[in-house]
């Protein structure tokens, strides 16, 4: 696989099974039984209520776009401008940082809300990245 670019994220103990889920193309995040709801980003216990009954579920990876920046100049090495960075809101309740792709980058183009859905890029041989694009109903 060629080098890529981009810095690409150390897995930690509590972020490991979202790595590995990543890599097999499925978005899975932490789930507490107690609260019944899922938390982002991964730690060892509820961020609402403490509990340590945490369960790994795989998500829908749709969502909607919560707020966005078309960022113009590069923050790090690797990154060509134009590009999306975003915030989605997934179906199951938590948000993530992201960035929306295969769209151009214009504003005209991205709006807050918008459907959006999981698309996965492998940058290294143990980093899969969970991008993503407007969802094809949305078009
Ligand atoms: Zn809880």
């Amino acid at each position: 696989m060629a080098e890529y670019q981009k810095p690409v994220p150390y897995p930690s103990p509590e972020t490991q099974p979202f790595w590995d889920a990543c890599k097999r193309h499925e978005l899975s995040l932490p789930y507490c039984t107690n609260c019944s709801a899922f938390f982002f980003y991964p730690r060892q216990f509820c961020p609402t209520c403490f509990n340590w009954n945490i369960e790994w579920r795989t998500c829908s990876g749709k969502g909607a776009l919560y707020t966005f920046a078309i960022q113009y100049r590069p923050q790090m090495p690797g990154f060509t401008p134009p590009y999306v960075t975003a915030i989605v809101q997934l179906d199951e309740g938590p948000r993530l940082m992201t960035n929306l792709v295969g769209v151009e980058p214009a504003p005209e183009n991205i709006r807050c809300g918008m459907p959006v859905e999981v698309v996965w890029e492998d940058a290294t041989d143990e980093i899969t990245l969970p991008f993503f694009k407007p969802s094809q109903s949305s078009q």
